[in-house]
């Protein structure tokens, strides 16, 4: 944009720090699109994506498997709950919930269900920038707004948090159901899409409804899996099994572009027949590279060996004492907090490129989005750096 600065040149980056080339160094707030969650340059995924390195940087993986990523896909499954454990790599986000949308509706054709040839999605959502994936952001303020009618248009609604929108809800899918693929929803906070909270109870009734319609239930979990609220998985937190879970953004602890698709044994077995053209034809020629597998393995041993969970939960009171000054001020709407999110809405932003330019200029590095200024760190940031950066906040918010 003719508006926007010219992007300010990395050189490295280290913990939670990004260094500048001119040698300025920014206390990092949303961990690379909340990738980073052990801090950048973690040695242990470091080595293990140096010994990948050595013997196998990548081979196809059509007629061929590897180790890292059966390993990978053995982990994942025991990781989720119920028996979601069926497991497709793709490399980004928008692409595996491009594939989680094809196995709900090839899997309702494969089963003679023909009709089903629509998905449902919800208000303030966001799920990737692929054609598919953009018809299921939120229509409004989304960012993808301008290419309405480009793509099939989805089904809209509220989520489920209250009585209103409930029976809302059950009424569109009394009167839709039939045509209905699937349903998906990004469980506990619907992220880029405005940082909007999502109580556990929507989800679980969000499971009972499409148990009852017989819809499969994808949960989009690329933002919040992997500890972000608390929990390794937003479904094992609200105790919801979906059908269908898609997984990239920390998976790989912010080192290298892999995504994962997991189904549950009802959906696979949709696809596991005789019949040739059952198939469910996606092969991305980088599906489950080795380095990336590699990566997500030793992010796993992180989980299993630090304390990254209680570390969420910790950030989660840090950030309610640091940001908590932010609710006195008039432009701010809301101040919430969920696990390692630390959200501040503003009534409106009307100079975001501004915004941005005086966080850089605190040693910070926050990017607003929409009309929320949001953090969400590296889960080894310590209590000290969780508060610079909720000052900085604060004194920018001072300043308007
Ligand atoms: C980031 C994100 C995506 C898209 O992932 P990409 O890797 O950017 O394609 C999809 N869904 C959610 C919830 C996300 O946060």
């Amino acid at each position: 944009m003719k508006t926007a600065p010219a992007p300010l040149v990395a050189a490295r980056t280290e913990g939670t720090r990004i260094v500048l080339d001119d040698g300025r160094e920014l206390l990092d707030g949303i961990a690379s699109w909340w990738t980073a969650v052990h801090g950048y340059n973690h040695p242990h995924i470091r080595a293990a994506v140096a010994a990948q390195l050595e013997s196998m940087p990548h081979v196809m993986f059509g007629g061929l498997t590897h180790e890292p990523a059966e390993t990978l896909a053995r982990r994942l499954a025991a990781l989720l709950p119920g028996d979601l454990g069926h497991v497709f790599f793709t490399e980004s986000g928008s692409v595996s919930v491009e594939v989680a949308l094809k196995m709900a509706a090839q899997g309702a054709r494969n089963a003679g269900l023909q009709e089903k040839r629509k998905f449902l999605s919800f208000f303030g959502a966001y799920h990737g920038d692929t054609l598919a994936t953009m018809a299921l952001c939120d229509p409004g303020e989304g960012m993808h707004h301008r290419l309405r009618g480009l793509f099939p248009e989805p089904l809209w609604a509220e989520l489920p948090t209250g009585p209103a929108q409930r029976s809302a809800l059950l009424e569109l899918l009394e009167a839709n159901h039939q045509s209905i693929a699937a349903v998906v929803v990004e469980p506990r906070v619907q992220a880029a899409g405005g940082f909007r909270f999502v109580p556990d109870e929507a989800l679980r009734e969000l499971r009972r409804l499409c148990d009852h319609f017989g819809l499969v239930l994808i949960f989009d979990e690329i933002a919040v899996g992997f500890g972000r609220t608390g929990d390794l998985f937003a479904c094992t937190g609200a105790g919801v099994v979906p059908d269908i879970v898609t997984v990239s953004k920390a998976l790989t602890g912010g080192t290298l572009p892999l995504a994962a698709t997991v189904a549950t044994g009802a959906v696979f077995e949709r696809f596991y027949s005789d019949d040739a053209g059952a198939a469910l034809m996606h092969g991305p020629t980088y599906m489950a590279n080795p380095l990336g597998c590699a990566a997500a393995n030793a992010s796993l041993d992180l989980f299993e060996t630090e304390p990254r969970l209680e570390a969420a939960r910790s950030i989660a009171s840090q950030l309610e004492a640091g940001l908590s000054p932010a609710r006195r001020k008039s432009s701010v709407r809301d101040v919430r907090v969920m696990g390692a999110i630390g959200v501040v809405e503003l009534t409106e932003i009307r100079d975001l490129e501004g915004l941005r330019r005086r966080f850089v200029a605190e040693g910070v590095w926050i990017r607003p989005l929409g009309r929320c200024i949001y953090l969400m760190p590296a889960l080894t940031i310590t209590p000290d750096e969780v508060g610079q950066l909720c000052r900085a906040i604060v004194r920018v918010l001072d300043d308007r």
